[in-house]
């Protein structure tokens, strides 16, 4: 109903609309601000107080498992997350972007039956071949001193039937910080001569054999060897890099670096290490591989778009909790908090969990290829991929405004966050390392949130220790507030940014020359067959 008096303010608003400009602007913004503080606010008392990381953690990294591209596990994380996000009242989909040679890790038993018998500390390889149900009894050997690649062939045939080992043995199993902290500095450097040497002479050594790696363990393989031991020690306690097999019909495994040291040792010593192994795995042929998309529908602008972004496969040989568990469940936790209370954003969220960034960002690039309408109205998308640690580096990509628009969002986070935080703009536009970097290839404002490290790349990436335990849960709580808040910020935001490239881009430190902009890769869309 409207009474007069309404009428009569209705017209004066009319004849001052001019003239009112001005002070409803100031009202609004006043207003606007006192509604940031109180959602953020709101952000901060859930993350701290109604946390569900540990929950999700639990259920992705410890029931559901690693997130190997094409296994059974990779589709069942991403089901777990349509699933979630539906119990939050967010809609979400698994989208196909391509297909992967589907592969299922079983279990691996590996013992030294004679000299004596201890069980070994090692796992097969990604997409090893199996033992075909039954334990392989083989010797083990190491590769001979050869002089060149026809000593190599003529050696050949002496592995038919062995166990292969092809990894360098290594000097010391101490971190080189150990060495460092506790030998005198003359020994330190003593080691540190002698690992050097030991490198060399290792590398001249397989060199001298005329074959790479992978064609190495090809030939070793068709010349009838029983399987391939590797190390491939991340120079930690207890830490080894679990990456995919060569072979195609006999087990590839690696051993622990104490492990791998007593076999080879062994065999060096002619004491001829017996080794018992069962290494179980399915192939099921190609299947689909998707990305996990999730999306709150914006209000006012929702064909511009704010992302948060982060990749959903890992490696395999432990729960892929640092790579990229931790940065999965932040965003997730982030969009739960968001839709709580942020329900009718400005503009669409979206949250991109990708598929194969492993293999070179190919979900994330994919997306890019298929979604034009996304990548040309994208406000900003924030990634996050190195690691548990609290956030401690932006940098504005190469783009010629980022400044402007980073610093007026981190404005709004708590101190206690954003001091942690250092930027540098313009930047250096990602040439890769994550997905965001397919984003910012495509002139597309993909920025990465970058974490501190706590060891991770000796320790947790792409080891057989990246597990649950080495998750630090409030360090990723901070980074939900940091997440919500930016996509807050960047929704509300009444610019859209500019995705101007900045003509006084970083000289590379290297080549001396001035950074270009990377250039777009396609997707693998079809891979490991
Ligand atoms: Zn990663």
């Amino acid at each position: 109903m409207v009474t007069p008096s309404d009428n009569l303010k209705n017209k004066y608003i009319q004849m001052n609309k001019k003239l009112l400009l001005p002070t409803l602007l100031l009202f609004t913004s006043s207003f606007a601000f006192a509604q940031d503080k109180k959602l953020i606010d709101n952000i901060v008392k859930e993350v701290n107080e109604n946390s569900q990381l540990e929950k999700l953690a639990h259920e992705l990294l410890d029931v559901v498992g690693p997130r190997l591209v094409g296994s059974p596990q990779m589709k069942q994380a991403n089901d777990w997350a349509v699933k979630k996000y539906s119990d939050w009242g967010i809609s979400a989909k698994n989208e196909k972007w391509g297909e992967w040679r589907g592969w299922e890790r079983g279990v691996t038993h590996i013992d030294l039956v004679s000299p004596r018998l201890r069980t070994l500390e090692g796992t097969q390889l990604a997409w090893s071949p199996s033992t075909n149900g039954k334990a392989i009894n083989a010797e083990a050997v190491i590769l001979p001193a050869i002089t060149d690649s026809v000593s190599f062939q003529k050696w050949l045939p002496n592995v038919k039937g062995k166990l292969v080992l092809i990894s360098m043995n290594q000097i010391s199993g101490r971190p080189e910080k150990n060495w460092e902290e506790f030998a005198t500095k003359d020994l330190f450097e003593k080691y540190k001569k002698e690992k050097a040497e030991a490198l060399k002479v290792f590398a001249a050594g397989i060199a001298k054999t005329g074959l790479n790696a992978k064609a190495l363990a090809l030939a070793i393989e068709n010349a009838g060897a029983a399987g391939i031991i590797i190390n491939n020690w991340s120079q930690g306690f207890g830490v080894d890099k679990i990456f995919g097999a060569n072979t195609t019909k006999i087990p590839t495994l690696d051993l622990s670096v104490e492990d791998y040291g007593l076999v080879y040792r062994l065999a060096q010593s002619g004491n001829k290490p017996m080794l018992k192994i069962e290494s179980a795995s399915k192939e099921h042929g190609v299947v689909p591989t998707f990305n996990t998309i999730a999306e709150i529908k914006g209000k006012q602008k929702p064909k511009e778009y704010v992302m948060l972004s982060a990749h959903f496969d890992s490696w395999d040989g432990a729960s892929g909790a640092t790579d990229n568990g931790s940065g999965t469940i932040m965003m997730m936790e982030a969009m739960r908090i968001l839709k709580k209370f942020y329900p009718n954003p400005k503009r669409t969220i979206l949250v991109g969990h990708w598929g194969s960034e492993e293999q070179g960002l190919n979900g994330s690039r994919a997306f890019v290829e298929d979604h034009p309408e996304v990548v040309g109205n994208l406000q900003a998308l924030f990634n996050q991929d190195n690691g548990t640690g609290r956030v401690v580096n932006i940098g504005g990509q190469g783009f010629a405004k980022s400044k402007d628009y980073i610093t007026r969002w981190l404005a709004a986070v708590p101190d206690t966050i954003k001091n942690q935080i250092k930027t540098s703009f313009p930047g250096t536009p990602g040439a890769g390392g994550s997905d965001f970097a397919s984003f910012v290839a495509a002139g597309a404002l993909g920025y990465s949130l970058s974490s501190t490290s706590w060891d991770y790349g000796t320790y947790t990436w792409h080891t057989n220790r990246d597990s649950y335990d080495k998750l630090v849960f409030d360090e990723i709580r901070s980074n939900v507030i940091l997440a919500a808040i930016m996509v807050y910020m960047a929704c509300e935001d009444l610019e859209k940014t500019s995705t101007e490239k900045a003509t006084d881009l970083p000289v590379n430190e290297r080549t001396g020359k001035q950074v270009t902009w990377p250039e777009a890769r396609k997707a693998t869309r079809k891979g490991g067959l």
